[in-house]
């Protein structure tokens, strides 16, 4: 196996245990995040041509499966298969392999959760790996460590840890250290310029100006979020929505500051049109930056 990352190696042993299962949407998904990390792997390819449903890409996948590895025999097959042309003798399906391939255990079954304290005989000596002094049946789907119920966390493919899911949501959470000062810096200075323009023309507005603040609101919100996010490589961070729209109220606040140092906020209609801006924009940034 040349992948060299633990995460992506991990990442694809999940993958092809979701194929298996014959969860097709989840499996893809996997494979797409695996490819949109690291093109370069083979099996991945391979993987997602077993469970996409457009067959235009069942094919491009495999052909990029034996692009990228030549001497790849699944994926050769695989294809030869698709295109009705007749297999090469190097790649025919191993006999002996399939026996091995069995081998793996099947995902723990869902109903394994009531009765792990219960119907836990033949491997009740299994300790939690983090209460060594609670007895367990279940195990990790993915990393296989023994887990107790209040430990496993349920999962669409079966119970996993905490360590592994935290694994997983780091693979999510791509952000690298740098991108938290870009995007708050290219948050701040569209919402100082957005913050400008609403206090000029929307504070002490009537009604009219509620309705556009709503509407500007929602437009301001997701262009800076799309800007951020397209100058960081629209990768994502885990406080990243929370950071950017606190760069979005002090944006704003600066230019209200002095109208409240002033008037204090004795006339709280002054500032209804800025507030439905602030509220309406904040929700659009936050769910634009998860
Ligand atoms: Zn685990
Ligand atoms: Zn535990």
């Amino acid at each position: 196996m040349e992948i060299q990352d633990p995460r992506l190696r991990s990442l694809l042993r999940q993958a092809d245990r979701v194929s298996e299962s014959g969860k097709r949407a989840a499996a893809e998904q996997l494979y797409r995040q695996i490819i949109e990390e690291a093109p370069e792997v083979a099996e991945a390819w391979y993987g997602l041509g077993q469970v996409t449903a457009d067959p235009a890409e069942q094919t491009a996948a495999y052909e990029k499966a034996v692009a990228l590895k030549p001497d790849y025999a699944p994926a050769v097959r695989a294809l030869a298969q698709l295109r009705g042309e007749p297999v090469p003798a190097w790649a025919e399906a191993p006999v002996v392999e399939d026996e091995a391939v069995e081998d793996i255990p099947p995902p723990k079954p869902v109903e394994q959760m009531a009765t792990a304290v219960s119907a836990a005989t033949d491997d009740y000596e299994l300790v939690c790996y983090r209460h060594p002094n609670r007895t367990t049946s279940l195990r990790c789907y993915n990393c296989g460590k023994p887990i107790c119920s209040s430990c496993a966390i349920k999962t669409p493919v079966g119970y996993s840890c905490p360590d592994c899911i935290r694994e997983r949501e780091d693979i999510f959470y791509n952000a690298k250290p740098v991108d938290y000062v870009i995007a708050p810096a290219i948050g701040l200075v569209l919402s100082l310029i957005a913050g400008y323009l609403v206090a000029r023309f929307a504070l002490g507005g009537g009604f009219f100006t509620y309705f556009i603040m709503l509407f500007v609101g929602g437009i301001a919100g997701r262009f800076i979020g799309q800007f951020s996010k397209q100058a960081i490589g629209r990768r994502r961070g885990r406080y990243l929505p929370q950071v950017m729209v606190a760069m979005l109220i002090l944006g704003t606040a600066v230019w209200l500051l002095p109208y409240i140092l002033l008037g204090g906020l004795s006339s709280l209609f002054l500032f209804l049109g800025p507030g439905i801006f602030l509220f309406v924009a904040g929700g659009a940034l936050y769910a634009y930056m998860k």
